[in-house]
């Protein structure tokens, strides 16, 4: 990292332990980078089945490790031991930094914002991986809104080296610096945004979506625009594989959201291909089948 966020990093207090709220696709993700990178982490969720995906995705990321021998078994062993898996908030209150990764509802992520903030002591700083939801928002829910910010990773955690820092209107800069510096920590490369719709990522991300769409309604073959992307432009994928990977309902819904942030420059008033999918439930790797097939 550089400039700024390389001044903050330094600047920031260090974060010796962490917790994370949901043990899904991202928590369980953050979790393992968390602990790979020698910051232990609780993990809670409220089912038991996400705590064991959770646990066997870790391991099944270690493991690999340890075949390219990059990590021995007394090593791996000791690395997955520090991701304490909980349903009931064990160890929380030793977390120096929190990170929230439950399912994107504002009214559940508030709900579990307050309760946390109930059991951390006021140092702790608690952060939110949604991916569209106001940082001020969700900050509403809390008595401490200094010592909140957005900390959104993207999936997967383990390869997507960026990491975008939301500050939000009462997010104080020691707040951001620690943040900054964890992310740091984590082997991650931090920007820090304002609070706005789409943050940074998916303010260009989702006008590009838009565009494809835009070729798809022209009469164009999605296999092609992939296939030039990819091979000519050399991207590593094209449009439409990558909204198979990030999922077509998780793209709908962050689709909506940017149109209501930008009206003039996202609404429309067609159903492009990502409406239409979803509506068939053509959810993309998550349920196999998306622009592609997959088995
Ligand atoms: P997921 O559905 O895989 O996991 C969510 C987990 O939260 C589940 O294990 C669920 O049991 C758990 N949960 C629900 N209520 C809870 C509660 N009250 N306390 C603790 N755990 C609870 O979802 P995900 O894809 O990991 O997404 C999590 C968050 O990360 C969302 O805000 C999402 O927008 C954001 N995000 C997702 C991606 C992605 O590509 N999937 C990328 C960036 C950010």
């Amino acid at each position: 990292i550089k400039g700024k966020a390389k001044q903050a990093a330094k600047e920031g207090k260090d974060t010796q332990r962490a917790a994370v709220l949901g043990a899904g696709i991202m928590g369980g993700g953050i979790a393992y980078q968390s602990a790979l990178k020698g910051v232990p982490v609780v993990m809670k969720d409220i089912a038991q089945p996400s705590l064991d995906l959770g646990m066997n995705e870790a391991s099944k990321l270690l493991n690999k490790q340890l075949e390219r021998g990059k990590l021995n078994g007394l090593k791996m062993a000791k690395i997955l031991a520090s991701i304490q898996p909980t349903l009931h908030y064990a160890g929380i209150e030793e977390a120096d930094v929190i990170v929230e990764a439950v399912v994107e509802n504002p009214k559940v992520k508030a709900a579990v914002l307050a309760e946390v903030e109930a059991r951390v002591g006021e140092d702790t700083v608690i952060t939110s991986n949604t991916s569209t939801i106001p940082i001020n928002l969700l900050a509403k829910s809390l008595k401490r809104p200094e010592k909140f910010c957005g900390m959104h990773f993207f999936n997967p955690v383990h390869r997507m080296p960026l990491v975008e820092i939301i500050r939000g209107e009462h997010t104080s800069e020691e707040t951001i610096s620690r943040v900054v510096a964890y992310a740091a920590k984590m082997g991650k490369s931090p920007i820090v945004v304002n609070d706005c719709p789409g943050f940074f990522v998916n303010r260009v991300l989702f006008p590009y979506f838009a565009g494809f769409s835009l070729l798809l309604r022209d009469g164009a073959d999605f296999t092609k625009v992939d296939k030039v992307m990819e091979k000519k432009f050399g991207w590593p994928m094209g449009p439409a594989y990558l909204l198979d990977v990030v999922g077509i309902d998780t793209a709908h819904h962050a689709q909506a959201v940017m149109a209501e942030g930008f009206p003039e420059r996202m609404g429309k008033d067609y159903k492009d291909a990502v409406d239409v999918m979803f509506e068939s439930q053509r959810l993309g790797q998550k349920n196999g089948k998306g622009f592609y097939a997959y088995s």
